[in-house]
């Protein structure tokens, strides 16, 4: 195993080492975003000093060099994953276009009246609101299976939901408002007995563990660059070939296009048929140097780090009189989501800002997981391979302050 050394790391993400309101920056929103590491942030500035250039499409130089470190970068992400064919990887914007490709063309191509699709009640709105609107348009009804107390869902009410009419599955990994690791490979199983498919939201989960698609059998996994200390404006999709092929085109235009005539158009072949215009070359080559940075660190070695972490700033944050953790459960990632009794969580991260910590305040675009705990909202902490034990002992002095005042 290679050596992990968090002060080493530390130096790397400049944005770390700066001073927010007086006081030493303390990142804990990692879940939103995380910084960056000043490799990624090099590859941009070495990508637009020099082979900046349209990919695919040029014969000359910079083309084919822009074209290489792209698709070099897709190739990467295959092995990343271990997926089978580097034509199952789709280079889109972000989670949320992954989620609306396959909602979109997987709802056109298979979708229809009377039919239903399964969710969960912890999803992220970008796993809620693409599939309720494609049920809308087919006339399909959207199922979903509640959470219990401890953030996770129940096999039993999953499998009740299951039946003939169902036509795909789509659950996130591990929540972004709860941190909870839901039991996906099981998910899948059961799906796989009845030949549903299931698409994985990935956005919380391939950033604190380690995914390998084929051994996992998801028909679709999808998650954002920026979340895995990449730049924005990068996801993916993995797909299997099989329903990729399968599925017609999502969006429209150059690239997408095999030939076109006024009379008819025919479509490129995987991945390119759901790739449409200029794609965002600089940061899909940012994306590739992020990867070999947390390639470099080792997985694993961050998956001991972060859960070392969590244990540590659950038990300091269950030791202060008042707190509440929801999704109380041994298997946590990155997050934890609280409130502090009597206190409206807008007023706490606002007071807990002036601390220069940064926490995320609100439903964490999980409204449906708020109204199920009848709350309005939690202060979320989420936690990063850069993040300490004296940086959680420093959020724990500021609660203890934020009770004081509003004591
Ligand atoms: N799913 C989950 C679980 C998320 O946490 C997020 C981001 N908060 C998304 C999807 C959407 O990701 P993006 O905004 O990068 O598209």
């Amino acid at each position: 195993m290679k050596h992990f050394d968090v002060n080493e790391i530390r130096k790397d993400f400049p944005a770390l080492h700066q001073k927010v309101n007086g006081q030493p920056l303390i990142y804990f929103d990692n879940a939103a975003t995380t910084q960056k590491p000043q490799v990624v942030i090099d590859a941009l500035t070495n990508y637009y000093s020099t082979i900046n250039s349209n990919v695919h499409r040029g014969v000359h130089h910079l083309s084919q060099m822009a074209t290489n470190a792209f698709e070099n970068t897709r190739e990467h992400i295959r092995k990343y994953i271990n997926a089978a064919h580097t034509h199952e990887i789709i280079i889109t914007k972000g989670a949320t276009d992954s989620i609306n490709l396959v909602a979109n063309s997987f709802g056109k191509g298979f979708i229809k009246k009377g039919d239903e699709v399964i969710i969960s009640a912890y999803e992220h709105h970008a796993n809620i609101v693409p599939w309720q609107m494609i049920c809308e348009e087919k006339g399909a009804t959207l199922k979903v299976i509640p959470f219990q107390e401890n953030g996770t869902i129940s096999i039993e009410d999953y499998k009740s939901l299951i039946n003939k009419k169902t036509k795909i599955v789509s659950v996130g990994h591990v929540s972004n408002s709860l941190g909870v690791v839901q039991p996906i490979k099981k998910i899948i199983e059961i799906a796989h007995q009845h030949n549903i498919p299931v698409m994985i939201d990935g956005a919380q989960g391939i950033v604190h563990e380690t995914v390998d698609v084929q051994e996992l059998d998801c028909d679709f996994y999808c998650f954002s660059s920026h979340k895995m200390y990449g730049p924005m404006g990068v996801g993916i999709l993995y797909g299997k070939e099989k329903y990729l092929n399968e599925m017609p085109p999502y969006q429209t235009g150059g690239e997408m296009i095999k030939t076109v005539t006024f009379e008819k158009t025919t479509f490129n072949e995987l991945p390119y048929k759901f790739e449409t215009g200029t794609p965002n070359v600089a940061d899909v080559i940012g994306f590739d140097a992020a990867l070999t940075y947390i390639e470099g660190i080792g997985m694993d070695n961050i998956k001991s780090f972060e859960s070392e972490l969590m244990a540590y700033a659950i038990e300091k944050l269950n030791s202060i009189d008042g707190i509440r953790i929801y999704g109380d459960n041994k298997h946590k990632a990155g997050v934890i989501s609280f409130n502090i009794e009597d206190i409206h969580p807008y007023d706490a991260g606002t007071i807990i800002d002036k601390f220069g910590i940064a926490l995320r305040t609100g439903n964490h675009c999980a409204q449906p997981v708020m109204d199920s705990y009848q709350i309005q909202g939690t202060l979320r902490a989420s936690f990063g391979m850069y993040n300490t034990k004296e940086e959680v002992d420093k959020l724990v002095e500021a609660l203890i302050k934020v009770k004081v005042m509003f004591g």
